[in-house]
């Protein structure tokens, strides 16, 4: 696969390491990240770094919880052979990027990011009044642009953050994409698409920037992409020189939209730790069975003889998700008639949750029982990182005009 075509396959995606990973995070995270290992050139990283911006005051948990964590992704189905699995604050080309970044970007579009606010809002238990807090969706765009990724996997939530990054690719390329002599090269460079290709680009190109033909601009980038004999640098100018702008030396990703987690905690909020309502990928089969006993149901099903309405109920939720539809149709009859006690509606979620659970906390401790794997697997994702984010903040680097050769 050519250069460009792999950058536009290639995923970045990151998790904050605070504490054990627990159901929510695998239906909402992990399941998905497995989908994409084998259909994408994935980079998921631990992000430290942003976990601090939260937890800078009880940092311990961040180095207790990132081996465990990569431990928890491993066990339950990312194959380190498939992706590069690394840790941010080893790949210190994500924080020179970041400021960098930070030399051009507005104040005041960090200060509008949603999430800015309503994390003050709901951690209001926390100083989030820090230049750090209002900066991480600035290091998140670098930690995508740092490897020039063509898609972000993000929920409907984090959407604002992919679109702060493409504004700041856009910016950035406009101030410093321009080179000396950009068209001319740009030009010598659709010579060597050959002729067809040549004269395809140069009129989809002119259907767009005279005519505004948006069909067009989509057609030619398409037509880029496919282009196996150009080089990088050449790519990145057509691509530049499509829209009438300079060299395109960060791309602007694309969000790849994953659905919200289903994922219901104990309690029937969104399973999260700050809400005490979740089950970890490594909860003890007892435990699972007792946490799952003790979850609250229909009030009015006070004795057994009362009837109840699953839509009432945190129990549905689960069955929701774990449920065939025979089982759900038993449930919704036996709940309505007082056909089936809670203890029995339980049951069946009881062994499914344990089903899953079991293969992913046997290949945790087996991961466990060798630390040495686990830190070489994450070395080796360090060096893969490192490579590509060299790649880019050179050409960052002498765009801006620091590389003093
Ligand atoms: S029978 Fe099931 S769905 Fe109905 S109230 Fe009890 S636990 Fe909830």
């Amino acid at each position: 696969m050519d250069t460009v075509s792999l950058q536009s396959r290639r995923i970045v995606s990151g998790m904050r390491p605070t504490g054990q990973l627990h159901l929510g995070h695998y239906h909402g995270v992990l399941k998905n990240w497995i989908k994409l290992q084998h259909e994408f050139d994935c980079f998921f990283f631990v992000a430290d770094w942003h976990a601090l911006t939260t937890h800078y005051e009880d940092s311990q948990i961040i180095e207790e919880s990132v081996w465990e964590m990569v431990i928890d992704w491993i066990a339950a189905g990312i194959e380190p052979s498939a992706v590069s699995l690394f840790l941010q604050s080893k790949v210190p080309e994500h924080a020179e990027l970041h400021l960098l970044l930070s030399m051009i970007t507005p104040v005041s579009w960090l200060e509008r990011v949603p999430t800015y606010k309503d994390q003050q809002e709901k951690l209001k238990e926390k100083d989030l009044a820090t230049y750090g807090f209002l900066g991480y969706p600035l290091l998140q765009s670098a930690d995508i642009l740092i490897y020039r990724a063509g898609q972000v996997p993000v929920g409907e939530d984090q959407l604002s953050h992919v679109e702060l990054t493409r504004e700041v690719a856009r910016r950035f390329n406009h101030i410093y994409g321009r080179e000396k002599d950009f068209e001319e090269k740009a030009e010598a460079a659709i010579k060597k698409m050959g002729k067809k290709n040549a004269k395809l680009y140069s009129n989809l190109r002119k259907a767009y920037t005279e005519q505004g033909d948006a069909d067009a601009l989509e057609t030619a980038r398409e037509l880029l992409k496919g282009q196996q004999n150009l080089a990088l640098g050449d790519s990145e100018r057509l691509f530049g020189y499509l829209e009438g702008g300079g060299k395109v030396i960060l791309p602007e990703p694309q969000a790849l939209l994953t659905p919200a987690s289903k994922m219901p905690g104990l309690d029937g909020q969104k399973m999260s730790k700050s809400y005490g309502n979740t089950i970890s990928l490594r909860e003890p089969e007892q435990a699972i069975a007792e946490k799952i006993k003790k979850m609250p149901t229909d009030t009015n099903r006070v004795r057994r003889t009362d009837p109840g309405d699953p839509d009432k109920c945190p129990v549905w939720q689960l069955h929701e998700v774990y449920s065939d539809d025979a089982q759900k149709q038993w449930v919704q009859e036996g709940c309505r008639t007082a056909g089936i006690g809670c203890l029995d509606c339980k049951g069946p979620l009881i062994d499914s949750v344990c089903a899953e659970l079991k293969p992913i906390r046997q290949r945790a401790e087996d991961l466990s029982a060798h630390p040495e794997d686990v830190r070489r697997i994450i070395e080796d994702g360090n060096e893969a990182a490192r490579e590509v984010a060299r790649d880019t903040l050179d050409e960052v680097r002498a765009a801006m005009g620091l590389s003093y050769k």
